[in-house]
């Protein structure tokens, strides 16, 4: 039995483990999916939001400020690359300009440090490639940008590093309490037990809360397509540009990202199947309209992926924290919710103790990650030309904490495949490094988990 097990290892999952790993309780991960950060994690803008955008008072505007302080110190005792860019929210006429001022009182009432209004010509000094019609702005100086799926791979495995357990592929189906005792059922009719549960499932929240009797709100997905463009274009802005926001969110971005290439998206379409991450060509359409009327000049032609991810809206418009008979709640937490991700974690530390959990900090405890350090001559044979990714990269990732399975995992992990080519080139031999490191037939290897077998038997047999 656990004290404490946690369903979705997606970022707010993997910032509450990482957060109690440094007390002696004993915590389970539960993830449906082949590794984490496969949820809304693995597909979003990765901007770390200032603050200014949420309603004053709302837990979204408290936690989300709090996150965007936190969140230098957090990236880099977990050794994940953030860059504090800033954020402009560019207008277009009187109406924007009206609007702007509107995002900079509530930005103060929030508590976000050094906003600005600019005119047009302080905007274009700042950002010469941006509209030229564009009339004022609201500079954030603390926004920065974050790889999300990174941040969550990193505090799940400095979780692990600290004694938590991770068990993949494995969805919860069913959450009953006896004696104080949760007893979480998964798919494959195995029973996990613990005194306290938290949560996490993201877009299945609502579901996972109804398990354990708890029908209080709802979540529904809200689609966002995205165009990425290559590294070359990294540089044509340096803040990330938003638009002034509307009650659908806050409109097409263009953003270097935490890598260096150049990120527009996302739109903003409310969508009824879970599952459903295609992407259209009436979205991108929109996306690349959208990017092209903020910044000039975008060069389309150098797009290098498009890709889909869900928000998960919650049915109170802020996000759904709370706690009851030791379950707790982390639901509709969507955007800033990355943001607001290491101040969560803290918040949700918090009612758990509230609620009867004893937290005493671990005397061990190392902060951080450990890292598998590869065969010294792997790290001269370069699998990924694109990326200028090393086997012994790739080596690392199978075997650091959370180690990964798939060439997915391989690709978020270390970029392998997440260049101009989009693994054309190295899927191969990362499929083989897998097979080998994993001790696993080659034909078992697969692109995400099961039912995404990349081969599926041999030509010719020897
Ligand atoms: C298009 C888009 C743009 C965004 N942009 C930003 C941004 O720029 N900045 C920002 O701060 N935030 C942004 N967000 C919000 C941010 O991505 C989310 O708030 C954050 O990723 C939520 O993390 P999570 O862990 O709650 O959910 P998820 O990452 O979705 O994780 C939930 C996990 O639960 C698992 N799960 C579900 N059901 C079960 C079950 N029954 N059993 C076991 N496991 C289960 C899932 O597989 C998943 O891994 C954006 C979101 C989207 C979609």
């Amino acid at each position: 039995m656990y004290d404490v097990i946690i369903i979705g290892a997606g970022v707010v999952g993997g910032m509450v483990a990482r957060e109690l790993s440094r007390f002696n309780v004993s915590v389970l991960i539960l993830e449906k999916e082949n590794d984490v950060a496969r949820g809304a994690t693995g597909a979003n803008s990765g901007i770390v939001h200032a603050g200014f955008d949420a309603a004053t008072g709302s837990l979204k505007a408290h936690l989300n400020v709090l996150g965007c302080k936190m969140m230098k110190d957090v990236a880099a005792e977990l050794g994940v690359k953030y860059v504090n860019n800033g954020s402009l929210v560019i207008a277009f006429g009187p109406e924007q300009d009206e609007h702007v001022k509107v995002l900079y009182a509530r930005g103060i009432a929030n508590g976000v440090e050094g906003l600005k209004i600019l005119d047009s010509k302080e905007l274009h000094e700042l950002e010469p490639n941006v509209a030229p019609d564009a009339t004022s702005a609201l500079f954030a100086p603390s926004a920065g940008i974050i790889c999300p799926y990174s941040l969550a791979i990193a505090a799940v495995g400095s979780a692990m590093d600290n004694g938590c357990s991770l068990r993949l592929r494995s969805e919860v189906t069913g959450i009953d309490r006896n004696d104080g005792v949760y007893r979480v059922t998964l798919a494959d009719g195995s029973v996990e037990e613990s005194g306290f549960v938290v949560n996490c499932a993201g877009l299945y929240s609502d579901k996972v809360a109804g398990f354990a009797g708890k029908r209080d709100f709802t979540v529904h997905p809200r689609s966002g397509e995205y165009m990425l463009l290559d590294r070359e274009c990294g540089e044509l802005v340096s803040r990330t540009v938003f638009r002034v926001p509307t009650k659908m969110g806050k409109g097409i971005l263009v953003s270097p990202t935490a890598h260096g290439n150049l990120i527009l998206g996302p739109t903003s379409t409310d969508i009824e199947d879970k599952e459903d991450k295609r992407t259209t060509q009436g979205g991108l359409a929109l996306v690349a309209k959208g990017a092209s009327s903020s910044v000039k000049s975008l060069p389309l032609r150098s797009v290098i992926t498009s890709f889909t991810g869900l928000r998960a809206v919650g049915s109170t418009g802020d996000f759904i924290i709370n706690e009851s008979e030791g379950f707790v709640n982390c639901a509709g937490i969507e955007s800033p919710g990355l943001s607001a991700s290491p101040a969560i974690a803290i918040y949700v530390r918090n009612l758990l103790a509230g609620a009867g959990l004893v937290l005493e900090p671990k005397a061990d405890y190392v902060p951080g990650r450990r890292v598998y350090k590869a065969d010294e001559k792997l790290y001269s044979h370069i699998v990924c030309r694109c990326e200028t990714i090393s086997e012994g990269e790739i080596v690392s990732a199978i075997h650091t904490n959370p180690g990964a399975t798939d060439i997915d995992g391989i690709k978020k992990r270390t970029r392998s495949g997440m260049g101009r080519c989009q693994g054309g080139f190295c899927q191969p031999f990362v499929a083989e490094i897998l097979a080998r490191e994993l001790g696993k037939n080659l034909l078992d290897i697969t692109k995400s988990g099961p039912g995404s077998s990349i081969l599926v038997g041999k030509v010719k047999e020897v």
